[in-house]
């Protein structure tokens, strides 16, 4: 066995179940070939297993612990060179992928975020992602607007992915348990092509309003412009009543300034 490391965020899945529901929340193309999927963090397998059952999917993997690497060749052998020992994070994915591929993973909580701005930055490259986190988090991105859950990461992701909340897991579903509940989404990329807006200044704005919460828009994001901000209705609110539609008005709002 692999002893559970804290510091790599493992919580290993014991409910065979559950693995095989997250895997088969992963779909394909079916096209005839089968199409490239990362697992991040396979850990002692519990995914990887049901994962290579599926002939539609050129299954790689990426894991940071040397240990869980080493259990995993001397199980599953036949995972060979398309086993990485490595950080995500750190990993340069148009080394390892020349065309777009679905992600995959019980995500170590700790990182469950820096992810999702990595996959964000590869967004042509990376369709759909299938993950547990941390249930908050799930939450969050999930989050309409309107809702306190919704932030930062809500708004950037849901700009370019439609997320679905497909269910909740227990803590006592792991070992060693975790102190939150988990659960598990599926992010799809959407169809949007451009954003309409330069796309550094709508996260600097999404950021600098997303900040003070409490304050209204126009309070925030006074400080990015040196011109007088006009009368309008999105001024007004408060962030998270913001769509990324209106986020989009207003990064506009404040440039034609
Ligand atoms: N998939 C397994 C393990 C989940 S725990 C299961 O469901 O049981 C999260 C896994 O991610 C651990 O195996 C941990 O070692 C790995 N991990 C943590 N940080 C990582 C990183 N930066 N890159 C790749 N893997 C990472």
């Amino acid at each position: 066995m692999v002893k559970a490391k804290k510091a790599l965020g493992q919580h290993f899945l014991k409910e065979e179940d559950i693995a095989r529901k997250i895997v088969e929340a992963l779909k394909t193309d079916n096209y005839g070939t089968a199409q490239p999927v990362l697992e991040i963090g396979p850990g002692t397998g519990v995914l990887t297993k049901y994962l290579l059952k599926r002939g539609d999917i050129d299954l790689s993997l990426v894991e940071i612990d040397r240990e869980s690497v080493d259990y995993l060749n001397v199980h599953y052998p036949e995972l060979g060179k398309k086993l990485i020992l490595g950080d995500f994070l750190r990993l340069d994915l148009s080394t390892v992928f020349k065309e777009p591929f679905l992600i995959i993973g019980n995500f170590p909580y700790n990182i469950s975020s820096q992810i999702f701005f990595k996959v964000l930055e590869t967004r042509e490259m990376t369709p759909q992602i299938v993950c547990m986190l941390q249930r908050e988090v799930a939450k969050r991105l999930a989050s309409p607007p309107g809702n306190k859950d919704y932030g930062i990461l809500s708004v950037l992701l849901q700009a370019w992915y439609d997320i679905e909340y497909l269910f909740t897991v227990d803590e006592g579903a792991f070992i060693p348990p975790p102190k939150v509940k988990s659960a598990v989404i599926r992010v799809i990329r959407n169809n949007r092509e451009s954003l309409g807006c330069d796309e550094k200044r709508f996260k600097l704005v999404i950021k600098t309003a997303f900040n003070q919460r409490r304050k209204t828009v126009r309070n925030s994001v006074k400080q990015l412009t040196a011109g007088p901000l006009p009368d309008h209705r999105l001024l007004g609110m408060r962030p998270e009543q913001l769509s990324v539609e209106d986020f989009v008005e207003l990064t506009n709002l404040i440039d034609s300034n």
